[in-house]
């Protein structure tokens, strides 16, 4: 399974920075130790041009020269640096390196990503670029190079809402965005996406399945993917400092296993991202994205076993 990497792109943070950076080579490591079915790649950065396919082209300039808006750069909570302007590059790059896998074998992942607070014209919330949101636009560009118009699903499990995810695809019935969140959390004014499903504070794992459950179904009976684009946050985990939610081990994995499971059965090539995660213990936060990509190796697998 081919895993997209940005890790060497380490953000320069002042001292006791509240985001948690090292937790993207601690997992890299871990997934270089345990799961062999994990084929470690680096990612392309993204270019000006597939970024403008969500971003204005002002924004991307400013990120890049570092003339960013101090408001906008506060609201993203990271000081600029020329290594912050290639990271966010370079993870926009994993997750189209990591769809245009999935296409190929159905399922691959990118280490970080999922910065899905990100809109067309600014970032937020630890997001610069919205990965996902230039990934579903690229993949669609190429798709329609072989004659084929491509709909897309993002599938946001991250504990925040994807407001940046449904600003940019607000009106266009092309890409279906789906988010399930903590109601009382950040982003406190809350987007429109195609779908929201509020959670109450100390939502636990039974009523977060049913919940997903639903939305899943809602997802379907309203939309047709060829692509699944999944943020799964580790951030709805008991153990997180910003969460609010209370799932555990055993519930965050069936979460997982649940998306992969509805991708699969409809032959849907899935490519995901870590979004977010803040446990109290950092290696909590590892942990629960590690058991995602155990479970994603798992229908990794299956996919090759079909093609055989
Ligand atoms: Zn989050």
């Amino acid at each position: 399974m081919q895993v997209f990497y940005a890790t060497q792109f380490v953000l320069p943070l002042p001292a006791g920075h509240r985001f948690p950076m090292a937790k993207y080579q601690l997992l890299r490591d871990r997934l270089a130790d345990e799961l062999p079915a994990v084929q470690l790649r680096q990612a392309l950065p993204a270019t000006d041009g597939e970024l403008a396919l969500a971003h204005s082209p002002e924004y991307i300039q400013a990120i890049s020269d570092g003339t960013v808006d101090p408001v906008i750069l506060r609201e993203i909570g990271f000081p600029w640096s020329p290594a912050m302007a290639e990271r966010a590059r370079r993870s926009v790059g994993a997750t189209i390196a990591a769809c245009r896998a999935a296409f190929n074998e159905g399922v691959a992942g990118n280490i970080a990503g999922g910065t899905h607070h990100a809109s067309a014209d600014r970032g937020g919330g630890f997001c610069v670029f919205n990965d996902a949101a230039v990934a579903s636009r690229l993949m669609q560009a190429e798709q329609l190079r072989r004659g084929r118009r491509l709909r897309v699903a993002v599938i946001d499990l991250d504990v925040h809402q994807g407001n940046g995810t449904a600003r940019i695809f607000r009106g266009d019935d092309s890409v279906f965005t789906l988010s399930l969140h903590g109601q009382k959390n950040f982003p406190f004014r809350k987007e429109a996406s195609d779908l929201d499903v509020d959670l109450p504070d100390g939502c636990g794992d039974d009523e977060y399945l049913h919940a997903l459950e639903g939305a899943l179904g809602e997802l379907e009976r309203r939309f047709d993917p060829g692509l699944v684009i999944y943020l799964a946050g580790a951030d709805p985990h008991e153990g997180d400092r910003l969460g609010r939610l209370k799932l555990t081990w055993d519930g965050l994995e069936a979460r997982d296993r649940r998306v992969f499971e509805w991708a699969w059965e409809r032959g849907l090539p899935l490519a995901f991202a870590m979004a977010g995660g803040y446990g109290k213990r950092m290696e909590d936060t590892v942990q629960a994205q590690v058991n995602t990509f155990g479970v994603a190796a798992q229908y990794w697998q299956r996919w090759q076993n079909r093609r055989r």
